[in-house]
């Protein structure tokens, strides 16, 4: 029997809370059946790794995880932290370190949730978005000069590179034709931002002639939000910025009822290293250590972590128990306005997924 090894990395806030949840859902799967295994391997870094340390995690981590088959992420988030402090040493650290270079973002309204858009079925919204993880204007680069002067100056820089847009497009592209409707809409900016932009633009065109059997179209980021809110059955894939698509996908998420539910892959698509599967909330400080976080995010996120193992029939077990489980209103969380707990949502998706 095959045993996948699993790195988890729970972080800080709710993330300690919603990253055992999902492993113990993965537990009950393995358990469902008698394919796979996963040996789990978890680690403390985070805000009380850095209160320690001083640092998020240690300098030879991503060497502890190299090796591991999948990363379960969390959340980084601490109130006494500076909040770039968090997200450069730890998350983007590790997108970085393993050129996870797209992030994927599915949206869709399971059953049960009551979504604000009144006029939008279920069937209106089946989205994914792909950001591109690894530069534009989160490339790290600028600075600061005359610190506290009058005439201070502050730059980041959005850095596009045509291998970088190249390869997400291809993705993208690859992505929406795997897809029952083959579409793309390609998010721009570049009526605007007239460097970076354009050559996006240039290169989605040139990408898309090797791929003739997907439909795809260009829509401005800022339109873009509307006819997310005004025609979302006019959209399936999209594709955009670093910056643009993490916008998007949080208004995605709202949209689809709330950003408890909403998983996201960092994936690396050559696998080269290992890819890393999170939810997309933050760790919420409001809520955590009460038991009463959302755990459907990272349950998705588990989805998507069996697909990408190839586990496809096991990642579909998951997402039916995931979506029994939603369509229950009695176990919804705070988020979807009810009053279940984080522990009676994950015994719920494990007793589904043991009877199944
Ligand atoms: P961070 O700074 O790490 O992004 P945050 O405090 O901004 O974290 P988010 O996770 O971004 O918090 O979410 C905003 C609010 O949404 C939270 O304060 C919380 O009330 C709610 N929320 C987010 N995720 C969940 C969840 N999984 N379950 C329940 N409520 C959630
Ligand atoms: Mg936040």
């Amino acid at each position: 029997m095959k045993t996948y090894r699993i790195a988890c990395i729970p972080g800080d806030g709710i993330g300690k809370e919603v990253v055992p949840a999902g492993q113990q859902a993965l537990e009950a799967l393995a358990r469902s059946q008698d394919k796979f295994n996963f040996d789990f391997q978890s680690f403390g870094w985070g805000g009380d790794w850095y209160r320690k340390h001083g640092v998020m995690m240690p300098a030879d981590g991503l060497d502890e995880i190299r090796h591991h088959d999948a990363i379960l992420f969390g959340s980084a988030g601490d109130p006494d932290i500076p909040d770039h402090v968090t997200l450069w040493g730890l998350r983007l650290k590790i997108c970085q370190g393993f050129d996870q270079y797209a992030n994927v973002r599915p949206t869709r309204i399971l059953p049960g949730i009551d979504a604000p858009l009144k006029r939008c079925t279920p069937k209106d919204l089946d989205w994914v978005i792909v950001r591109e993880n690894s530069e534009g204007e989160y490339a790290g680069v600028g600075g600061r000069a005359h610190q506290g002067h009058p005439i201070e100056v502050a730059t980041d820089v959005s850095i596009l590179t045509r291998a970088g847009v190249e390869r997400i497009m291809r993705f993208a592209f690859k992505l929406a034709q795997s897809r029952p409707r083959k579409q793309l809409t390609v998010v721009t900016k570049s009526n605007a931002q007239r460097h970076g932009m354009v050559m996006w633009d240039e290169i989605a065109l040139q990408v898309s002639k090797e791929f003739p059997d997907v439909k795809w179209d260009k829509e401005l980021v800022d339109a873009c939000t509307a006819r997310m809110v005004n025609r979302p059955a006019s959209l399936d894939t999209l594709v955009a910025t670093n910056l643009h698509a993490d916008v998007l996908s949080d208004l995605a998420a709202a949209l689809a009822g709330s950003l408890g539910i909403a998983p996201t892959g960092n994936i690396d698509p050559e696998r080269r290293f290992p890819s890393m599967f999170e939810p997309i909330h933050g760790s919420a400080f409001d809520i955590m250590g009460k038991g009463l976080a959302n755990p459907v995010g990272t349950f998705w996120s588990c989805v998507m972590l069996l697909e990408h193992l190839g586990e496809q029939a096991a990642a579909q077990k998951l997402m039916r128990a995931i979506e029994a489980v939603t369509a229950d209103t009695k176990l919804h969380t705070g988020d979807l306005g009810g009053s279940a707990t984080t522990r009676q949502v994950t015994d719920a998706v494990c007793h589904r997924l043991l009877a199944a």
